[in-house]
């Protein structure tokens, strides 16, 4: 949605991104949204990017060169979307944005500031599959309920 208030971003594609080139419809995206519909958050309410727009090699972390040159594209979407709020998904997306590095499970539901915009660590949601239905879901939803306040959704 162009129009968004809230600008979610992930880490990178996955396999299933690749091939449908959008983000976060594999499982973990599936995840999410569930949550976010439950939440009372619809996917056409929000943006949500990533900051490599490739695939990674394997499974692993993006790479800083991937990171380098994927950057100035995540940062032309924020300033034509102008979300009132960023919901960095997980440690990655976190890092690259504050540029330092994030303890997600003592730092989420935090707000910092991505230049001027408002910005807060979320899980992600690969992280809540791995625990489905516990403490860290319930955390991940009170977040996203913290978020919605403050766009006055
Ligand atoms: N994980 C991400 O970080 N981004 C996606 O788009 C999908 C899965």
């Amino acid at each position: 949605n162009p129009n968004a208030k809230i600008f979610f971003i992930g880490e990178g594609p996955g396999a299933e991104e690749d091939k449908q080139g959008r983000p976060f419809v594999g499982r973990s995206g599936q995840l999410l949204t569930k949550i976010m519909t439950e939440t009372g958050l619809l996917r056409e309410d929000v943006f949500i990017g990533n900051v490599v727009k490739c695939r990674p090699f394997g499974n692993e972390d993006p790479v800083p060169e991937a990171v380098e040159a994927c950057f100035p594209y995540l940062e032309r979407q924020i300033e034509i979307i102008k979300p009132k709020l960023l919901i960095a998904l997980g440690r990655i997306a976190a890092k690259y944005l504050v540029n330092r590095d994030i303890k997600i499970t003592k730092e989420h539901g935090k707000i910092e500031y991505y230049k001027d915009i408002p910005i807060m660590f979320l899980y992600h949601p690969s992280f809540l599959l791995r625990n489905r239905g516990g403490k860290r879901e319930e955390e991940f939803r009170e977040d996203l309920r913290k978020a919605m306040d403050f766009v006055g959704k």
